[in-house]
């Protein structure tokens, strides 16, 4: 599909919901790809953030590529902590003693991690997240947590070659994320992120669609 394609139907999907594109960003999810590749296909076209979920991978990128904004989005263990507090935003927060490693990393690094809090709302398809009867109260303790910064949640739907059928999924996050006064939506990925956008995303994480050939 190539970004361009992709950044003309997320201002299409944003004209349907009568949402302005500038509350959209799109996150280029990298993993995998070489930084000749990430340079061509996403950099060229814009300064966007971009994502990874691996921190073994991510790292000696980090490096190289200087001046851009780093998401890490992967699952996240907590001797990696370290690591993890060199990103920008973390979208995967996913237990207690994860976020609590990250803000006494953060600290010792003279730094407030900004987050966003995984929710699982596909129960049995999805391995990581917080359940939706936790959230509340977990993301209570975390906006106790000196050296976090919680900006809101992340969801990953069940892939599915209907996009259409996750859009509660997606509807579900929007509203959770509105009853905790929290800003950031990080859902959509390439089979679905046109449903997200319409549902209320304000963070895509998009990886193949921007690598497939035009
Ligand atoms: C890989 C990945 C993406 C991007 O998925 P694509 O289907 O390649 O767009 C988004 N979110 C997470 C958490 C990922 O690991």
């Amino acid at each position: 599909m190539g970004i361009q394609r992709v950044l003309d139907r997320i201002q299409a999907a944003c004209l349907r919901a009568r949402r302005s594109p500038s509350e959209v960003r799109l996150v280029a999810v990298t993993k995998g790809h070489t930084l000749e590749e990430i340079r061509e296909r996403v950099l060229a076209f814009g300064n966007f953030p971009l994502g990874e979920s691996r921190i073994q991978e991510a790292l000696p990128k980090m490096e190289l590529l200087q001046g851009i904004e780093w998401h890490f989005i992967g699952p996240l263990q907590r001797n990696k902590a370290r690591f993890a507090v060199s990103f920008d935003l973390i979208h995967s927060v996913d237990s207690l003693p994860l976020a609590q490693m990250l803000a006494r990393k953060a600290l010792q690094v003279g730094k407030i991690q900004p987050v966003l809090v995984e929710v699982n709302l596909s129960l049995e398809l999805q391995k990581h997240g917080f359940l939706q009867q936790e959230l509340a109260e977990a993301v209570a303790q975390m906006r106790e947590m000196e050296g976090l910064e919680v900006r809101g949640l992340m969801t990953i739907a069940p892939y599915t070659s209907q996009p259409q059928t996750v859009r509660p999924v997606f509807a579900q996050l929007s509203s959770l994320t509105d009853d905790l006064g929290l800003k950031e939506r990080s859902m959509g990925m390439s089979g679905d992120f046109e449903v997200a956008v319409e549902e209320g995303a304000t963070l895509v994480r998009v990886g193949t669609a921007l690598f497939e050939p035009d």
